[in-house]
């Protein structure tokens, strides 16, 4: 579903950094409405390696949302050795299961 954002969420997305550093790759991160799959909040693309999160992302989901595509980026860096990059609800269980276990960290790292 995808709903109306304010223009004050859309600046919070824009703090986020512009590239990530994942498994030794530089993952270029971008918010943008041309995701390819519309029913999808994010898109991993890997050649070049970048990151596409949908402005329309719930704010509650951003975190999770852009876990699931590093979760897919690691795969893809570890040449599909963590099988996830085939597997949706591999991935969505993961990042579900980390997202609320990594923010209990921050603050303290
Ligand atoms: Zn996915």
């Amino acid at each position: 579903m995808r709903g109306i954002y304010s223009a004050r969420w859309n600046v919070l997305l824009s703090k986020l950094p512009k590239k990530l550093n994942i498994c030794g790759r530089v993952v270029k991160l971008r918010v943008t409405d041309m995701i390819l799959n519309s029913s999808l909040y994010g898109e991993a693309s890997y050649n070049p390696p970048s990151i596409s999160l949908d402005p329309n992302i719930p704010k509650d989901m951003v975190f999770e949302v852009t876990l699931h595509e590093i979760l897919h980026q690691i795969d893809e860096a570890h040449g599909g050795r963590f099988e996830l990059n085939d597997d949706e609800s591999k991935t969505k269980a993961l990042a579900i299961a980390l997202a609320p276990v990594i923010e209990q960290l921050r603050g303290y790292l």
